[in-house]
């Protein structure tokens, strides 16, 4: 397979030196650990189909990766050393930008900030950005529908890819990438490869959705008692300007969290307030009303009516970016403090109050010296539920003894409250046997179908999201 995929697109294609391969083999969490011989990286989507006519011909699995920053192990190859991994990373040109449109043609190498800047530099803006910006890649974005910080008001990947161009198991190529706005011939072929993660083609590029770039933004933060009057804060908004743009819980012990291990790292309010909220508004024309003139418009009155017990707008550019790095710094920073069994979960948002109050203390009570949390996305139903172990428990025996049940426990938890194991980070690996234990047997089967349909050699991502026989990600 090797030497066919040199002879076919040349010897920079595919590269056998274990150094170079090593750090490609484990998760951004250190929690997966992989084998393969190679890392094939093709040039263009002719580049793509060659190779995987040829793993369909030499019967070798190929793992699609782009930036490998998978929450859930979705890019790691399997331990059995069999399969390849298919790198995208060197197909990251930006084909087209066309502010007329308001699109962009990019392959599925680009990274995300590359993105971000080519867009503005033509005045237009692409609204979607999370913590892994500098690494994710807009195939693994598409693969995975990510979603971040900025959903509330446009949407994941689903809301923000137009077309699609991919190559399917058998090495046809579908191209997808003319974004029709009324396109009615049947399945979405599109749809069905964004969060696919890999398991049913390798997505080569996609046409993505601009916005005008951004002409002013505020930054708030606001203390307040509870994630009920979060909750309540973002409907008043809601219904009072479109300008909002992110709405982020969490609690003080986060914050905490982030004080205790980010140098130079400040509280934004004085006082103390057992939950707080990063609020983020935008102008996007010079007619409109300035987002900190929004701000204080929304916030005076929660103020003056006691939803909220105190707020700042952040004075300086300089400051916003600091009220934005405590967000972003939660998770590492948690992460220090001990293991943790960490969640993605999505129950509807006007449970999700109640859900995050509840939850954790069953949690707490049926893992006796546990301590749980959440923080995230309120406006999206969305948060991540950390549950921390008790001091001094061993890491080791955490994660392969402990966590697990503890995972049982939060998902069976969500179901019960008509959520979804996954919010935005999808299944990979590790959600895999959840999935299967959580969902309906007419949704497996149909998930099933679906991937033999097309990939009836199982070679694509083999391991993650769906199972089939036969498995090549086993021994
Ligand atoms: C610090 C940090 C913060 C994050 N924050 C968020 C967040 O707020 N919201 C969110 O949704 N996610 C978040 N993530 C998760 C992560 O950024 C996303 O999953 C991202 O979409 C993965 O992009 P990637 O290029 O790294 O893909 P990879 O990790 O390389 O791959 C992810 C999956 O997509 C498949 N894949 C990759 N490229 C292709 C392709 N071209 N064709 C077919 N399949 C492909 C892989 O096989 C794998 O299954 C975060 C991750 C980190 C590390």
């Amino acid at each position: 397979m090797l030497d066919a995929v040199r002879s076919a697109l040349g010897d920079k294609a595919v590269i056998a030196d274990p150094d170079a391969i090593e750090p490609w083999l484990h998760d951004w969490r250190g929690r997966y650990h992989g084998a393969s011989p190679a890392i094939l990286a093709p040039l263009d989507t002719a580049g793509v189909a060659t190779i995987v006519r040829l793993a369909a011909e030499h019967d070798v699995a190929l793992v699609p990766q782009g930036g490998n920053t998978s929450m859930v192990g979705g890019a790691t190859p399997p331990a059995n050393g069999r399969a390849l991994i298919l790198s995208l990373r060197r197909m990251n040109r930006i084909r087209a930008i066309d502010p007329v449109e308001n699109l962009a043609v990019v392959e599925a190498g680009v990274i995300l900030s590359d993105l971000h800047e080519a867009a503005q530099a033509q005045g237009r803006r692409f609204p979607l950005t999370l913590g892994a910006k500098g690494s994710a890649t807009l195939g693994g974005l598409a693969s995975t529908n990510a979603g971040g910080t900025q959903v509330l008001r446009f949407g994941t990947m689903r809301a923000l890819v137009a077309g699609v161009e991919a190559v399917l198991p058998d090495g046809q190529v579908h191209d997808g990438l003319s974004a029709l706005k009324k396109d009615n011939r049947g399945y979405d072929l599109d749809q069905l490869l964004i969060g696919a993660e890999g398991t049913l083609g390798v997505i080569t590029a996609v046409t993505v959705r601009l916005v005008p770039a951004v002409v002013d933004r505020a930054v708030a933060w606001v203390g307040l008692a509870g994630p009920d009057d979060a909750l309540a804060l973002l409907r008043q908004m809601e219904a009072q300007t479109r300008a909002i743009e992110s709405f982020e819980l969490l609690p003080d012990e986060s914050l905490a969290a982030v004080l205790a291990h980010v140098p130079q790292s400040r509280a934004p309010l004085s006082g103390v307030h057992p939950w707080h909220v990063l609020i983020e508004a935008v102008a996007s024309d010079a007619y409109a009303e300035p987002p900190a003139a929004v701000l204080e418009r929304m916030l005076a009155p929660a103020l003056a009516s006691g939803l909220i017990a105190d707020a700042t707008i952040a004075a300086t550019e300089a400051q916003a970016e600091a009220f934005w790095r405590i967000r972003d710094s939660i998770s590492a920073s948690e992460r220090a403090m001990g293991p943790a069994a960490q969640h993605d979960i999505s129950v509807p948002v006007a449970v999700m109050p109640r859900f995050m109050i509840e939850a954790a203390a069953a949690c707490e009570a049926a893992f006796p010296g546990t301590h749980a949390s959440g923080f995230g996305h309120l406006g999206d139903g969305n948060v991540h539920f950390h549950v921390r172990a008790a001091p001094g428990t061993d890491p080791a025996c955490w994660y392969s003894d402990q966590a697990p049940f503890v995972t049982r426990f939060v998902h069976d938890l969500v179901v019960a409250a008509g959520g979804s194991i996954s919010a935005e980070h999808g299944i990979g690996q590790m959600k895999l046997g959840e999935l299967e234990r959580l969902s309906a047997p007419s949704r497996i089967a149909a998930l099933r179908a679906i991937k033999s349909g097309l990939d009836p050699q199982g070679l694509m991502n083999p391991g993650k999201l769906v199972a089939l026989a036969p498995d090549h990600s086993k021994p």
